[in-house]
């Protein structure tokens, strides 16, 4: 199948199931998550009418930016570590996987350099799985104080990765419980930090966190096809 195509079909998913759950479709933006995939591949989709795209690695990420055109919204969704966040300065519009003190403080230290906040959201290891990223729920409200004193860097909501399922009903808890955890941190009002974004929802189970209240889903392969690991 095309590119093109499957954008289509994602799209028309996104909208449905925002419609189920009686939300507007353009509440929830579409990122196309394109790690490993070719520079042709993202110009194709660019070209298909997707804006926005995600990448992993910054080495990667670097490489495709300097190929293709300059209006591209790119979001770095990866693990990150601190001695790289120099390379993403300016470059991205959203970091969604902020979840440690250390982190925030270099991203606060280097978006200084260009007088800028950066947008940021803070990921959480719902599952408490070791194999993730994400800081813990229990730890959660301690960090968004932390980080909402940095003067360069802007908490707008929340992300997660499920622990991975065949059937994607099985991740609705922890959709359901990021959203809960967004709520508590709305409550707690805490200043300059606010709770619009919940990044939620892959391939196989972004309908499901629509109907959670997802308002950004990283799809990647349901858009490119299967990945390629060199
Ligand atoms: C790879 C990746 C995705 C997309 O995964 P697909 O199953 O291909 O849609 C989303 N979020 C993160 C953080 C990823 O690393």
């Amino acid at each position: 199948m095309s590119i093109a195509v499957n954008l289509k079909h994602v799209e028309e998913k996104i909208r449905s199931a925002a419609k189920r759950a009686n939300r507007n479709p353009d509440s929830v933006r579409l990122v196309a998550v394109s790690k490993t995939q070719t520079v042709d591949a993202v110009r194709t989709a660019l070209e298909a009418g997707q804006q926005i795209f995600g990448e992993n690695y910054v080495q990667e990420f670097l490489e495709k930016l300097h190929q293709l055109p300059e209006t591209l919204d790119w979001h770095f969704i990866g693990s990150l570590q601190s001695n790289k966040v120099k390379y993403l300065v300016g470059l991205t519009s959203l970091i969604h996987s902020v979840d440690r003190l250390t982190l925030a403080r270099e991203i606060d230290r280097q978006w200084e350099k260009i007088g800028k906040p950066c947008d940021i959201l803070l990921q959480v290891n719902i599952s408490g799985e070791e194999t993730k990223s994400g800081t813990t729920s229990e730890d959660l409200l301690q960090l968004a104080r932390e980080v909402s004193l940095l003067p360069h860097v802007r908490i707008r909501g929340l992300m997660t990765m499920p622990p991975f399922f065949d059937e994607s009903e099985r991740a609705r808890p922890y959709f359901r419980e990021l959203k809960r955890l967004s709520q508590v941190l709305s409550t707690e009002k805490i200043p300059g930090i606010t709770m619009e974004e919940l990044s939620m929802g892959m391939s196989g189970d972004f309908e499901v966190a629509i109907e959670e209240g997802a308002t950004l889903v990283r799809v990647g392969s349901a858009i490119f096809g299967e990945r390629y690991y060199p």
